[in-house]
């Protein structure tokens, strides 16, 4: 049980359950729904549902369709709720967005970037900063993705473009509040692409439900994570699961992190260009990596191969039950599927291969990361401290929401078709 005792303390618990719910669940189900699913007495659902709606966190409307009686309600985001504004930083550009309540995200701003942490970091800080502004006390924290290890929650490399410990809070300029402190636009949570990925999609995506998966993100090169209970595990520093830099693959070229032969190597925009024989790494060549991708059936072969020789290796050591991909790992499996299946089964265990796990794109796309770095603010403030500085703080303000571009798709380059 919760240790809630008192019913204040009651009531605070079960303010916490019921936006959490409507949060998980996309803001799509009826309020009678929810009632059940959370086993509340009508009543108390109503009072609860009331005290939300006064303290604007959330807003009812009508259900698009209903039977006969009264119009059904659907809990969803109050127009002047809470805010998390999240950001996917990759090799090339970042793009931020405001989430709403649900996970409605709208793109805010999208900006390429020279690839040096100056440039990526400090127009990025400047942007969050001024929707900061903007919004006010709506913005309950600001979660970042990074196309690499996270460690002590701000230290970052990215070995491609030679990052070396570089310190993401501070060079946003965005020092976190203290600890309980009021105010001050949130907390700011930095976490790595893959391990961001990998929770939107146990949260919202093909991971929903399973109790060990695999998560492959791949983008110029690939990462991936193991999932237990629908959380990434991230090792003793934050660093762990950096399955793109083992020697899955029989590889000998020297890899930017120092290793050999890493496996990330053979897969991603990096491995497409190379394939090709273009200039591949520094975050840049995108759009001809989207080409080679679109267009060479042999340099996609050739990816779709060394991503499921790798995918074999790491199923013989975790036994998970799924195995999703995202980012350019859709489209590698939608053009190649038959050629990386191929290339998996002869790699598994005979064990293994009487019961593999199912392999499958992520139905997310690319927009995982900006999901998953959304997710971690709002575990933050779902909470009864978060929605007692909320109450704190919420009553001065009357800041609409951004304009609801509703974007379902990553705006960044990559797009994944709608
Ligand atoms: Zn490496």
């Amino acid at each position: 049980m919760n240790g809630a005792t008192t019913s204040g303390e009651l009531r605070a618990h079960n303010r916490v359950r019921l936006l959490r719910a409507v949060h998980d669940c996309g803001a799509t189900r009826t309020r009678s729904q929810l009632t059940r699913d959370l086993r509340l007495a009508r009543g108390t659902a109503s009072v609860l549902v009331a005290g939300l709606v006064e303290d604007a966190l959330l807003h009812e409307e009508p259900a698009p369709e209903h039977g006969r009686g009264r119009p059904t309600l659907v809990p969803g985001p109050h127009p002047r709720g809470p805010l998390a504004l999240a950001v996917d930083v990759r090799e090339d550009a970042w793009e931020l967005a405001a989430c709403e309540l649900g996970g409605r995200a709208t793109v805010l701003a999208v900006r390429p970037h020279d690839g040096t942490p100056e440039d990526a970091l400090g127009s990025l800080g400047e942007a969050i900063a001024a929707e900061r502004e903007r919004l006010g006390h709506r913005v309950i924290g600001a979660g970042v993705a990074l196309a690499g290890p996270v460690r002590h929650g701000g230290l970052v490399d990215i070995a491609h473009l030679s990052w070396r410990s570089v310190d993401v809070p501070h060079l946003l300029g965005l020092a976190p509040p203290a600890a309980g402190a009021a105010g001050g636009g949130g907390p700011v949570v930095v976490g790595n692409d893959t391990a961001f990925a990998a929770v939107a999609e146990a949260r919202r995506g093909r991971l929903r439900g399973v109790r060990m998966g695999l998560h492959l993100h791949v983008d110029f090169d690939l990462g991936g994570v193991l999932v237990v209970d629908g959380r990434p595990l991230g090792g003793a520093s934050g660093t762990g699961a950096e399955f793109g830099h083992m020697p899955l693959t029989g590889g000998e070229r020297t890899c930017m992190c120092g290793a050999i032969g890493c496996w990330g190597m053979d897969v991603g925009a990096n491995a497409l260009l190379r394939h090709v024989g273009l200039a591949a790494g520094g975050g840049r060549g995108r759009e001809q990596a989207e080409h080679v991708l679109a267009t060479s059936e042999e340099a996609v072969a050739a990816n779709a191969r060394a991503l499921g020789r790798g995918i074999a290796a790491l199923v013989n050591a975790h036994d998970p039950e799924a195995v999703t991909l995202s980012g350019h790992g859709v489209e590698l499996y939608e053009r190649a599927g038959d050629i990386l299946m191929a290339a998996c089964e002869p790699g598994l265990m005979a064990i293994r291969r009487e019961h593999p796990p199912r392999i499958e794109g992520s139905a997310l796309g690319w927009r995982g990361s900006l999901l998953g770095a959304m997710e971690s603010v709002f575990d933050a403030f779902l909470t009864p401290e978060g929605l007692d500085r909320w109450r704190a703080n919420h009553s001065d303000q009357a800041r609409d929401t951004p304009d609801r571009r509703n974007v379902m798709n990553s705006t960044l380059p990559g797009e994944s078709p709608p």
